[in-house]
């Protein structure tokens, strides 16, 4: 029997929900029930699939308020939580209506060494994908990989974060009202263990979350030999030309790095500006961070919400504490502020960092934006490259010619041109994790679908077999 765990509310501190984890038979259950599904689920054709996914979008938006709720007590957050509701929703129907075209054909192809022997692709999707998904956007991250999956013809099984699980039962209840929906995608509300028993099960699995855990499932599904797909931590760095426009810079770091507190992959967390116009940008910097507002007490206004996981509090102290400690200075921002239980960060700007420091070197997770200035260009590139991470980048220049010649050295999967954190409103570009922050095939782009088929080939010989004679030793020169 596992305890039922209780969960922090992030706006007031206190428990106000628990759910009791699968047990390790619950778990067998639900993925035999999974693997039953998916045979007729990859058996009909992608329309069939498209228009299933289709009926679950509608039923979501039915839904839309009691999901909206439950997300909103998850994150403390409220707009963030509706927008993820309409990304999903949008996800949704945009892979079910393209999922036909991107099923790979399977036309018998004429061999070019010998065109007598020729080949056809058979697609096969993976049986039972699993999916283990962290705290800072719930729902987007619980279905950004189970939404192509299920399109290609895998049945899915995500495990949700136990930090933020509550959206969990009024998405469920929406996948109970479509036909054919419940067989094939199921959600596991619970902790580690059960994204043990998640890989245990699985024949392929789909990771967000940090590096650390990020390395224990992939030696999990190494022990299984079966695929991992990882979307880990990040460290992204921009860099401002000399030649850029100063407004726009501030602009674009400011909200790459504090939108949702921080609490995203692709959050800036490092800029490196020009000296040429490093006074100008801090001083603007500065002033419009301290503009920005908490959603304390009235969640219906301000721009940033509360930390949503307590721990990750601890670990933005100790990097400004480092910080500090070893000179750096905070021009705003820089206490974790207690408000009726739950907790805060203000946009943290700081000056007079270098590469010593935690905060330049280590996932910070929150909206502290910490400014070092450099003197060329290639002492910008060797900065931002200077990191164990490599999951995106922005670079931000008086013209995206210059941008360009700058974002083309940049070791990450992604890099956004005068602007910052695209990848958070872009999904249409095929991108990979770089060095430490992933594994695995992209889950942006066409990529996003396909990566979940198995290709197996047919090779059929027209004419006759060799004979092993063909092969022997005085057969040839
Ligand atoms: P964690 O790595 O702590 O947890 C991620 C998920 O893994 C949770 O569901 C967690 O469960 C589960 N888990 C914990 N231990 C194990 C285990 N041994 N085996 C299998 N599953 C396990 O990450 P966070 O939740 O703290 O999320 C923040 C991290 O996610 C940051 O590093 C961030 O950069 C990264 N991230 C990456 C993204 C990307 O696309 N690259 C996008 C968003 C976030 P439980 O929570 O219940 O312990």
């Amino acid at each position: 029997m596992t305890q039922p765990i209780e969960v922090r509310n992030p706006r007031t501190g206190m428990p106000d929900y628990r759910f009791t984890p699968p047990t390790e038979r619950e778990l067998d259950t639900l993925a035999t029930r999974l693997r039953e599904g998916q045979r007729d689920w990859a058996a009909a054709d992608a329309a069939h699939r498209g228009q299933v996914l289709q009926d679950w979008a509608a039923r979501i938006e039915a839904r839309r308020d009691d999901l909206a709720a439950a997300l909103e007590a998850d994150t403390g957050r409220r707009r963030l939580a509706r927008l993820e509701i309409d990304g999903a929703i949008a996800s949704i129907r945009g892979w079910a209506s393209r999922a036909a075209a991107l099923m790979p054909r399977s036309d018998w192809v004429e061999g070019r060494a010998n065109p007598a022997i020729r080949h056809a692709g058979q697609y096969l999707p993976y049986p039972l994908v699993g999916v283990i998904s962290p705290w800072n956007f719930p729902l987007t991250l619980s279905l950004i990989d189970a939404i192509p999956a299920l399109a290609a013809g895998c049945a899915v099984l995500v495990k949700p974060s136990e930090v933020t699980p509550r959206f969990a039962e009024p998405l469920s209840a929406t996948i109970g009202e479509v036909a054919g929906l419940a067989g094939v995608l199921a959600l596991a509300p619970g902790v580690g263990e059960t994204g043990q028993g998640v890989i245990a099960r699985a024949d392929l699995v789909c990771f967000t979350g940090s590096v650390a855990t990020g390395r224990k499932v992939a030696a999990q599904a190494a022990r299984r030999l079966i695929p991992a797909f990882l979307e880990l931590g990040g460290k992204d760095p921009l860099i401002v030309t000399k030649t850029a426009p100063v407004e726009a810079a501030v602009t674009a770091a400011l909200r790459g790095s504090v939108l949702s507190t921080g609490q995203a992959c692709q959050s800036i967390e490092r800029i490196y500006v020009a000296r040429e116009i490093h006074d100008a940008f801090l001083e603007r910097l500065t002033d419009e961070a301290r503009k920005v507002r908490i959603n304390w007490p009235d969640i219906a206004s301000g721009e940033i919400g509360p930390i949503i996981f307590e721990a990750q509090a601890e670990t933005i102290r100790r990097q400004l504490e480092d910080a500090v400690k070893k000179g750096a200075e905070v021009l705003t921002g820089g206490t974790v502020e207690r408000h009726g239980g739950g907790l805060w960060l203000k946009p943290t700007v700081l000056t007079n960092v270098d590469h010593s420091m935690a905060i330049m070197t280590e996932e910070t997770f929150g909206p502290v934006l910490p400014v070092m200035a450099f003197e060329t260009e290639d002492e910008a590139v060797a900065l931002a490259n200077d990191t164990e991470f490599g999951l995106s980048a922005g670079v931000f220049a008086g013209t995206l010619k210059e941008a360009e010649v700058i974002a083309r050295r940049l070791q990450t999967g992604a890099v956004s041109l005068n602007d910052a954190a695209l990848t958070a409103v872009f999904y249409e570009a095929e991108k990979q994790a770089f060095k430490a922050s992933g594994l695995g095939p992209s889950r942006m782009g066409d990529a996003g679908l396909t990566r979940f088929l198995r290709r197996k080939a047919l090779i059929a010989n027209t004419g006759a077999p060799a004979p092993l004679s063909a092969f022997a030793e005085e057969a040839g020169s």
